[in-house]
């Protein structure tokens, strides 16, 4: 059995949420992505 593996992507800006947009839909589900945000907006 694949494990999956969790990227982490350090800020939500215009990068952090097209990268993060562009890595869920081109990873299988086995795969996690975590975005973390410093500020509450
Ligand atoms: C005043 C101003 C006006 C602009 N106007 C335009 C415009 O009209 N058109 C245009 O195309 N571009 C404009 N830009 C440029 C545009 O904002 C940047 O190019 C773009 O936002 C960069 O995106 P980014 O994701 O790299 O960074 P950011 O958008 O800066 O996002 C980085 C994020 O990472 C977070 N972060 C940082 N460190 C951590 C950490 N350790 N842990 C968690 N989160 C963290 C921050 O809180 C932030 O939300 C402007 C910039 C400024 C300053």
């Amino acid at each position: 059995m694949t494990q999956g593996k969790t990227v982490l992507i350090l800020g939500g800006g215009i990068g952090g949420i097209v990268a993060a947009s562009r890595l869920r839909k081109g990873l299988s589900r086995e795969h996690r992505v975590i975005l973390i945000e410093r500020e509450e907006q």
